[in-house]
């Protein structure tokens, strides 16, 4: 009997796993087949000087419309495309996307796309944005290109190298989701990355003394090595004023903007340059 209740628990084990693989497999054909059809969207989210409301970069979001399932999340499809391969075309389409779209911005505002590290394998990341970066005629000073600790645990070298041929181009790295990672402070070391964003689960930790406590050690860190740091997913006012209190100058998060279509954040910037808090901020956007 045990024998026939442990098999019967491999059965379910393995239609669980049928049912997971199933799924993984329709998630793969659809999305290459929706980015052949160019049915993908990039959104992009407003990161806003917290004193001014001025919007400083905006970060390329990439989003599935499903016909029938909504709108399916990055965290959703993202692991399928990275394992299947099709991150590099969709990455790449991402960034040349966005890249054609933020040169259109005033030019005060800076664009900030997701690298995932499956884009460091083989050698034609740092190509692939410089042509990006030319095609579009972006300056390269406005394009921050976010990584995960993910890029940086890569024994070999190989991603670093990567890493500086990116910054020669005149590109920004950003360290993204920082505090997530098993040694964060350690990566901070293997190198000179120009922004730290705090990971959003800090933040929507507040205004717990733990989750208060790491904030304020990442700005501390920030300023003693002189490194601007930022912080994502500030939802309520007192997450705001907690982080504003610790000395951060920037944030993103739906207390200021939900990630919102190309069009939408035109609409949003206007045509005149530089839009400050001054000008009455952005519409729809609190400042
Ligand atoms: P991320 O790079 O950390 O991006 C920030 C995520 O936090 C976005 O989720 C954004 O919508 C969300 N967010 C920002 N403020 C708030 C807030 O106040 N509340 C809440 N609840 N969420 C907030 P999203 O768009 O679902 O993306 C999730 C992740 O998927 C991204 O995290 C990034 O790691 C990945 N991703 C998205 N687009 C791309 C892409 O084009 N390329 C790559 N490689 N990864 C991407
Ligand atoms: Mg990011
Ligand atoms: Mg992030
Ligand atoms: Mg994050």
């Amino acid at each position: 009997a045990a024998k026939e209740g442990g098999r019967g628990i491999w059965r379910r084990f393995e239609q669980g796993m049928d049912d997971r693989l199933r799924e993984r497999h329709e998630i793969k054909m659809g999305l290459r087949r929706a980015f052949r059809a160019g049915e993908l969207e990039v959104h992009y989210q407003p990161l806003q000087d917290i004193g001014t409301g001025r919007v400083t970069s905006c970060e390329a979001l990439v989003r599935w419309p499903h016909p029938t399932r909504g709108m399916i999340p990055p965290s959703d499809f993202m692991p399928v495309a990275e394992e299947s391969g099709l991150i590099a075309r969709i990455g790449e389409w991402v960034l040349r996307t966005a890249c054609a779209e933020a040169a259109g911005w005033p030019d005060d505002i800076a664009l900030a796309v997701n690298l995932s590290v499956v884009q460091f394998r083989g050698g034609r990341l740092p190509a692939m944005v410089r042509a990006a970066l030319a095609d579009s005629g972006l300056d390269p000073g406005r394009l921050q290109l976010e990584i995960t600790e993910s890029v940086l645990l890569d024994a070999t070298g190989h991603n670093l190298e990567t890493l500086a041929a990116l910054r020669a181009l005149g590109v920004k790295i950003v360290m993204d989701d920082f505090g997530t990672g098993y040694s964060s402070l350690s990566y901070l070391r293997s190198f000179p990355f120009d922004k730290i964003k705090v990971d959003r689960s800090f933040i929507q930790d507040l205004p717990r003394e733990e989750a208060l406590a790491i904030i304020r050690a990442v700005a501390i860190i920030g300023r003693s090595l002189s490194i601007p740091t930022t912080v994502e997913g500030v939802e309520t006012e007192e997450q705001l004023r907690m982080v504003e209190q610790e000395g951060f100058t920037e944030a993103q998060g739906f207390i200021f903007s939900r990630p919102m279509t190309a069009q939408a954040l035109r609409d949003a910037l206007g045509v005149k340059a530089g839009v400050t808090a001054a000008d009455g901020g952005l519409p729809g956007v609190r400042t």
